[in-house]
């Protein structure tokens, strides 16, 4: 998939795998910088909860993308809306984590996606911090400030254990899995932009990415909006 045209000066893209900490520090910069924040995750994982409620085969990539064609999602504030009903809740069960990297390997359901996320910033001012797994790369190339976090196996799945209360050995083998899929697919797979800035943060706090980030935002001209 090309790179798209879409003004995206004020985009920071945050990208990478799971458990590196991308929600909390997309969230803190965003706050810090007065503006929204877009998880693309949740498009893939609410695109897998309408593939689920229709019974629908992964594989069968056309009827998976006619289903998302026709279905309005809306992302706001942290929460996803299909059809106008909040399924924020849905999209996190561990049966949608168990499918949404498999949805995310079909390149029609990635492209219809990639659309609706570029609509959502026309709709914001072109201003937000973004996160996901190909921001950077494909969704906004042209963001002014890529990072790329990233952080040990065993520090990401002591995380992901934490917040889904399951032992350290579970978390590791669901994010290998995941990994995997994401960064072997054909179309976007999860890698860092060339020209991002790579962040380790299995030994710094959040806080301290934050500043590294909102640093590397100011570098670029990046600033809190004035006060409405
Ligand atoms: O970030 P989150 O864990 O909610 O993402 C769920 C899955 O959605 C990822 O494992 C990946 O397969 C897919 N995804 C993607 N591209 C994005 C965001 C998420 O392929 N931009």
């Amino acid at each position: 998939m090309s790179g798209s045209p879409t003004l995206a000066e004020f985009v920071i893209a945050v990208d990478g795998p799971g458990g590196v900490g991308k929600t909390t520090v997309s969230r803190a910069v965003a706050e810090a910088l007065g503006c929204r924040h877009l998880d693309t995750g949740a498009f893939y994982r609410a695109a897998t909860v309408l593939a689920m409620l229709h019974h629908l085969d992964l594989s069968n990539e056309a009827a998976v993308m006619g289903v998302i064609a026709g279905t309005g999602i809306e992302y706001d504030d942290g929460r996803i809306f299909v059809e106008g009903i909040d399924m924020s809740k849905a999209i996190r069960t561990s049966a949608v984590t168990a499918r949404v990297s498999r949805l995310s390997t079909l390149p029609g359901v990635r492209m219809l996606l990639v659309r609706r996320q570029r609509e959502w910033l026309a709709g914001r001012g072109h201003r937000a911090v973004v996160e996901g797994r190909d921001i950077g790369t494909v969704v906004f190339p042209q963001a002014p400030l890529k990072v790329f976090l990233m952080a040990r196996p065993e520090v990401r799945a002591f995380r992901r254990a934490g917040q889904q209360a399951i032992p350290v050995s579970a978390a590791r083998q669901r994010l290998a899995r995941r990994d995997h899929l994401d960064s072997t697919r054909n179309t976007s797979p999860l890698v860092a932009a060339d020209d991002a800035i790579v962040i380790d943060t299995s030994d710094i706090d959040f806080r301290s990415v934050v500043e590294e980030i909102l640093q590397l935002a100011a570098e670029r001209g990046i600033r809190p909006s004035a006060p409405a």
